[in-house]
């Protein structure tokens, strides 16, 4: 986490902290880094913006220090992938990967700065001090977007398309947009969607694995929906497990849904929405063993192939 666009990829770095880092990008690939209080002026400035990071919600798992996986006590807010932890390729969004380095150097979190690998004392400490959550964030960016806007006014410059803001006013948009309740809307959806909410699907998460690893074995390499049945003679005769996976697909629905109606009714881009609700439920769906696939009738419960 110790490379500069301007500085050699190799070279050590002219920063004392930094002078055992080679620059291999190793720990930039494992993931980008959780942001902690001190992460927020960067947010003031406007260095970092919501859309450069990922949520991973209260009870979703997250991998530790020890590179175990846990359910989290609570949320975290990480720099994100480049796409959104698709194909499990969590590399940090600012890495340069065809020469290791930081995009935001300069300005990089604080744990980017506390990390090497030979020395990992720092990184411990930091851990699990002082994590912001979300809200932190959505103050800190609409502080900043505010100042800026300010400054722009005064300045007599205004970029905004929107014929209700006046000339010379530059309206903050999105996750700064003012008078969002944003307290209200992370409430709401977690009332649907959170972890604990899931927590049913996660008791019988075992059963789950058991019918899905039953049916890898008679179907390999195909990736079929799971054939839950109420019939007690059936292997598959699992009705908490059936009503579990109601519940869980009753989530991925609201969760698709409200993510449209955010974007829809609060002008958030697709870029702000794995920050302001996390990854999408169904993306999640590993959790359980299982995956989530569109079918004609709308999402359905999947196994994933061998
Ligand atoms: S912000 Fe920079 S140093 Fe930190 S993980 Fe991302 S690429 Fe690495």
């Amino acid at each position: 986490m110790h490379n500069e666009h301007d500085m050699p990829a190799l070279a050590p770095q002219a920063d004392d902290t930094d002078i055992d880092c080679r620059g291999c990008g190793t720990c930039c690939r494992k993931g980008g880094p959780a942001l902690h209080t001190e992460d927020l002026a960067l947010f003031r400035a406007g260095h970092l913006a919501p859309e450069h990071c990922l949520t991973l919600r209260a009870g979703e798992l997250a991998r530790d220090l020890d590179g175990q996986l846990r359910p989290l006590e609570r949320e975290l807010v990480k720099l994100r992938p480049r796409m959104a932890a698709r194909g499990g390729d969590w590399t940090c969004l600012f890495l340069n990967q065809s020469d290791n380095r930081c995009g935001v150097y300069a300005h990089r979190p604080a744990e980017c700065r506390a990390l090497l690998c030979r020395d990992t004392w720092a990184i411990k400490t930091l851990h699990a001090v002082d994590r912001v959550t979300r809200l932190d964030v959505l103050e800190a960016w609409a502080e900043g977007a505010a100042e800026r806007a300010g400054a722009a006014a005064g300045a007599g410059q205004s970029d905004s398309p929107d014929p209700a803001v006046p000339a010379g006013h530059v309206a903050p948009g999105g996750c700064a947009a003012p008078g969002v309740p944003w307290a209200d809307i992370l409430a709401a959806h977690e009332e649907r969607c959170g972890y604990s909410v899931l927590a049913p699907v996660g008791a019988v998460g075992a059963a789950l694995q058991r019918a899905a690893d039953e049916l890898r074995a008679r179907n390999p390499g195909m990736a079929d929906p799971m054939p839950l049945s109420e019939d007690p003679a059936s292997p598959f005769h699992v009705a908490d497990t059936a009503r579990a996976v109601d519940a869980f697909l009753e989530a991925v629905r609201f969760d698709f849904a409200f993510r449209s109606l955010v974007r829809e009714r609060a002008g958030v881009a697709m870029e702000e929405l794995d920050f302001l609700l996390g990854r999408t439920v169904a993306a999640t769906a590993a959790m359980y063993g299982v995956a989530v696939r569109m079918g004609a009738d709308g999402p359905e419960v999947v196994v994933f192939p061998t």
